[in-house]
Formats: structure tokens, sequence, C-alpha cells
């Protein structure tokens, strides 16, 4: 178990704040506008959305936003959105030539839309009508981006959307130091100025509903967190990932006390941790029961945790949570390397003997989310693998009329591949139909 280390001081609310007029400047200055007849820049070959970043950045040195934003937006209708979230580390700024000080990309990206949602400049140019209609479920950025492209393209387009507002995990279940509810408003006013409709509260049973339209777009998500359950988990202070995260961001904090463990090895199981860290917890865990190699968290992410304070319990098992109405502890168990399962990985095992607990104040289950293989028989009967939807490279299923994209086809990514997705799929249905 590793040792709690002293959290840092004034801990930043935003992780990636903006940049002002004059640094934009000085940034977009520094960048080497690598790339050129032959070649992509590195940069846009790592972005899923294959934005011109080096063709934006050009603009902004020159102090000319609007180009900018039109450059980005021409291939990324939820650039604002990505440009807050995106793992660029691992993406555009990690491919970035200057590897000591990478231009900040994202940063730069997040002042150009932004100036562009607030000037309303439009996210493209307006289209003739083509008399064709499309159906969109969901208003995640895998369907926003595919409702975006088509109505670019002149198509009628609605969104059918359960919540009351646009976003999807955007919007309840990333993590309030990366994205609170803006920029989501502003993309949704320039979405509609571009033709797309939305039916808020509007949750579709099935593909009889959308009978009229053309062609239907999937990009429902997946389910609510994998359950894990475990004596005592009924207690107050038990919480699963999704649920506490939008209670963060819909403005009811949990009262998370002192200590706090949290449950899993992935980048929600971070996210968590160092917000719990934000709303004065001072001794938060991560238990994991594999190890720090083993996570599936962003090893740069999990770095930065533990620079916040966040201390890790390596090859741990949670087998009871224990308190009487309100929890106080986590029973544990700890693991040794077992025998390989069938992808070669040796399945971890608990070694006899080994129980003890951890004295908390909360408890936060975060190991993932449930794929929904129940939309199959809803929607056409497509193929699914586990729940996953099975598309082409089209983003088409095996029902010629039904396209998918995000979550519901990668199993959990994140949001520019759904971007990615949402744009695959327009093209396909805009060749479809026309
Ligand atoms: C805790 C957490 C943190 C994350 N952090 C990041 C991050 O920092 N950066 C990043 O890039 N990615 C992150 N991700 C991943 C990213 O959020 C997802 O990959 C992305 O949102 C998937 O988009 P989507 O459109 O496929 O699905 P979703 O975002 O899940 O959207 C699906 C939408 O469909 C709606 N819907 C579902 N069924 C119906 C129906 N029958 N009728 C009508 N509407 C319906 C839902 O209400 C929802 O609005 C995170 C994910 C989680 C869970």
């Amino acid at each position: 178990m590793s040792v709690a280390v002293e959290p840092m001081v004034n801990l930043p609310t935003e992780l990636r704040p903006p940049l002002a007029h004059d640094e934009v400047l000085l940034e977009a200055d520094r960048c080497l506008a690598c790339g050129g007849p032959y070649a992509l820049a590195p940069c846009t070959v790592a972005c899923p959305a294959d934005v011109d970043i080096s063709g934006f950045v050009e603009a902004l040195a020159r102090d000319d936003v609007v180009s900018a934003a039109e450059t980005i937006y021409d291939q990324n209708l939820l650039a604002g959105s990505c440009s807050r979230v995106c793992p660029v580390e691992v993406l555009c700024e990690g491919a970035c030539v200057l590897t000591e000080e990478p231009i900040q990309i994202a940063a730069l990206q997040r002042y150009a839309t932004d100036w562009a949602l607030q000037h309303d400049v439009p996210l493209r140019p307006a289209a003739a009508p083509t008399g064709h209609s499309v159906a969109v479920v969901g208003a995640g950025p895998a369907g926003l981006a595919c409702a975006g492209e088509l109505a670019a393209r002149g198509h009628s387009v609605t969104v059918f959307e359960e919540r009351q507002e646009i976003g999807g995990l955007i919007r309840f279940a990333i993590a309030p130091y990366r994205i609170e509810a803006e920029p989501l408003p502003a993309e949704q006013r320039a979405l509609e100025a571009l033709g797309v409709r939305f039916r808020f509260g509007s949750e579709v049973a099935g593909l009889d509903e959308l009978a009229s339209y053309d062609a239907v777009f999937l990009g429902v998500g997946l389910g609510e967190d994998v359950a894990m359950e475990l004596p005592g988990d009924e207690l107050v202070g038990v919480w699963e990932s999704l649920p506490f995260i939008e209670a963060l961001k819909t403005g009811s904090p949990p009262a998370v006390g002192e200590r706090v463990v949290v449950i899993g090895g992935g980048n929600t199981a971070i996210d968590v941790a160092r917000e719990s860290v934000r709303l004065g917890a001072t001794n938060v865990t991560i238990v994991y029961r594999r190890t720090r190699e083993d996570m599936p968290a962003y090893s740069f992410e999990v770095d930065e945790a533990e620079e916040e304070g966040v201390a890790f319990a390596f090859r741990t098992l949670p087998v009871r949570f224990l308190g009487a109405g309100r929890v106080n502890a986590v029973e544990c168990v700890s693991m040794r390397p077992g025998s390989p399962d069938e992808s070669g990985r040796r399945r971890p095992v608990p070694v006899p003997g080994s129980e003890f607990s951890l004295r908390v104040d909360t408890v936060v289950r975060a190991i993932g989310q449930q794929p929904r293989p129940e939309l199959a028989d809803r929607f056409g009967g497509f193929e699914h693998d586990w729940g996953k939807v099975v598309v082409d490279d089209d983003g088409r299923t095996s029902n010629r009329r039904v396209f998918a994209g995000g979550d519901a086809v990668n199993g959990g990514d994140s949001v520019v591949e759904a971007v990615r997705h949402g744009k695959r799929a327009a093209a396909a249905i805009d060749r479809s139909l026309t």
C-alpha cells in the first residue's frame, strides 16, 4: 500500500484554464507549422476528429480568430467541449514535435471556439434542404456530431434525448474540474442555428417510433455503473461513480467527510479521488486489485492524483462495507497474481487470512459502465457483441436503416472518438440518402 503524500496547496478548480489574448498570440507563434504537401502534421494525424491543427494555430498567430474557428469547425462541431475534455496528452499535444514543451493546442482551440460561440460565428455555411429526414437517438457527443454534420449537408435532423439537456456524459459524468455546463448551452444554440431540432424528455423505446425517418443514428451510450454487490452496500455514504459525479455537476456536492475510498483503477476512479480532495477530504485512497502498471487510467493522471495527495492501495480487493446506518469502514483482502486467464494476464486471487479494514466516511465504486444488450431487439434486431453494437466501416449496423456510434459501439472510449463515429456515420447516411 502506498503512503499518503502531502497534498498540493491551492489545487486548481479548473484543470485546463483559458488563455488570455496575448498569451494566445505568443503560444500560437511558437508552432513550427510542420507538415506539408507530402505529410500531415503529427498533431493532426493524432486527432481522431482530423482537425487541421497547424492551420488553425497559424490563423491564431495572425490574430484571425474567425478563420481559426472556421478551420476547427470544418472538422469538429463539438470542438469547444473537446478542447476542455480531450486527453490531449496522448493525442495532439503528445504528438507535437516540441516534445519538451508542446504547443498548448487544447487551450488555443478553446480560445478560438469560445470566441466563436460568444460572437455567433456559424458552425458551417447554410446548405439547401435535401428533403430527407434523419432521427438521432441520444444527445451525447456521438449524436450531436452526427446531427450537426447531417444538418450542415441540408438534411432535416431531429435529436431525441431522454434528459432535458444536451451533452450525455459530458454534461453529467465528466468531472467538473474538466468541464462544467459551459460551453454546452452555446454549442446547442450553434447546432440549432445549423438546423438541428432537439426533443428533450423523449426516451425512444424502439425503432417503430421512428418509422417516418429515412435513417436512424443511435448514439445512446452505455448503461449504469457495473454492479459490485457487496454486503453493506445499502449503507449511507456508499456511492456509485455516476450518481456521485452527477451530484457534483448539478450543484449538490456530497458531504464526503475526511476519509474517502475509491474502488477502481480507471480514469473515473482518478477523477472521483481528485474531486474528493477538492471537496475537502484529507485522506483519499484508491483501492485497486492489481498493480499500478495494470491500471487502465492514464499514467500521467495517476501521477497527478498522487501529487495532489491521493494514496493508492494496490493488490487490494474490498469484500464488505461496515457501519451502522452510515458506512465507517471497508473490509479488504490483499491479492496476489494467480494463474493466467484467456488473455495471458495473471488473474488476481485473494491471499488467505490477509483481511484488513480501512476507516472511511465515503466509498465510491468506479469500476465502469454496463453495456445495453437489450437495445438490439428494440432497435431493429441488429448484431451485437456482448452488448456492443456491431457496425461496419461506415458505422452501419446489420439493419441497413440504422447506424450507430460512440460508447454503444466501442464499449466506452472518449468524447473525440464519439465525435469521430458521429462524423463517419453522418457521411455514410448522407451518401446513402443522396
Ligand atoms: C465518469 C466518466 C468520465 C469521463 N471522462 C472523460 C474525459 O475526461 N474525456 C473524454 O474524452 N472522455 C471521457 N469520458 C468518456 C466520454 O464521456 C464518452 O466516451 C462519451 O461521452 C460517449 O459519447 P456517446 O455520445 O456515445 O454517449 P453518451 O455521452 O453516454 O450519450 C448518450 C446519450 O443518449 C441518451 N439516451 C440513451 N438512451 C436513450 C433513448 N432510448 N432515448 C433517448 N435518449 C437516450 C442519454 O441520455 C445520453 O444523453 C468519461 C466517461 C465517464 C463515464
